[in-house]
């Protein structure tokens, strides 16, 4: 990966340690020539600089779906809370501009296209063959669930799923994307995980090439 575009990435405001950016780079890089790319759950971007710098090595484009209202567990009140991303007239969560700086601040402008929308409104008008599929969305039951059904069919066949905040043991994290999206993609007999492109909560799993 580009070292100042790897800066970037680590400096931005989000939820990716080191390790499993990487590793998200590398996912998108082998596959990008085949398709899009696409992330569910932009918030500030910083997945979207791994991702898009990716894109932008192997001639790919980086879509990104986001109502950018953040998740239940960014609301106040919540852990992951950040009061500086509210928007002082309407006082509701708005990650959009923080999202724009930090794709124009990488130069990645022509490679990452934001959509803003729910991902289920965005969903249901989407054909387009994924050559990686990232999930990183709403983390609650309902929204992992949504995402399995909706998306995961969208990825072609060789195609990426990836899938973050997998976590094995209920005491490392909360187990929505582990039980509604792993869990089942692997049990379907569509995907299987690629263990060597995985890194910690981040879960690489290959579309089968057969029926
Ligand atoms: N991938 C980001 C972190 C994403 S946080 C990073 O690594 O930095 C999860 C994001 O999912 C939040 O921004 C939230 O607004 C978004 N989200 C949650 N539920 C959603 C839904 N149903 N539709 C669209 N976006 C959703
Ligand atoms: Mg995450």
């Amino acid at each position: 990966m580009d070292p100042k575009l790897r800066e970037q990435a680590i400096a931005a405001k989000g939820f990716m340690p080191l390790d499993e950016g990487d590793a998200l780079y590398a996912a998108a890089e082998s596959v990008g020539a085949l398709g899009p790319l696409l992330e569910v759950g932009t918030y500030c971007g910083k997945s979207a600089v791994y991702l898009g710098a990716a894109a932008k090595a192997s001639g790919s484009t980086l879509f990104t779906v986001d109502h950018h209202r953040g998740s239940e567990e960014n609301q106040s009140g919540w852990e992951h809370h950040d009061t500086s991303l509210i928007d002082a007239e309407t006082g509701r969560m708005d990650t959009l501009p923080a999202f724009r700086k930090t794709i124009e601040a990488a130069g990645l402008e022509d490679v990452v296209v934001a959509i803003v929308g729910a991902a289920t409104t965005v969903a249901k008008s989407w054909s387009t063959p994924l050559a990686m599929l990232f999930i990183d969305g709403g983390h609650g039951v309902e929204p992992a669930r949504a995402d399995y059904e909706n998306w995961t069919p969208k990825v072609m066949p060789g195609g990426l799923l990836v899938v973050h905040d997998v976590f094995t043991d209920p005491r490392d994290g909360g187990q929505a994307p582990h039980d509604e999206i792993y869990r089942p993609a692997l049990a379907g007999g569509r995907f299987g995980e690629v263990h060597e492109m995985s890194c910690g909560s981040l879960r690489v799993l290959r579309r089968a090439t057969w029926p």
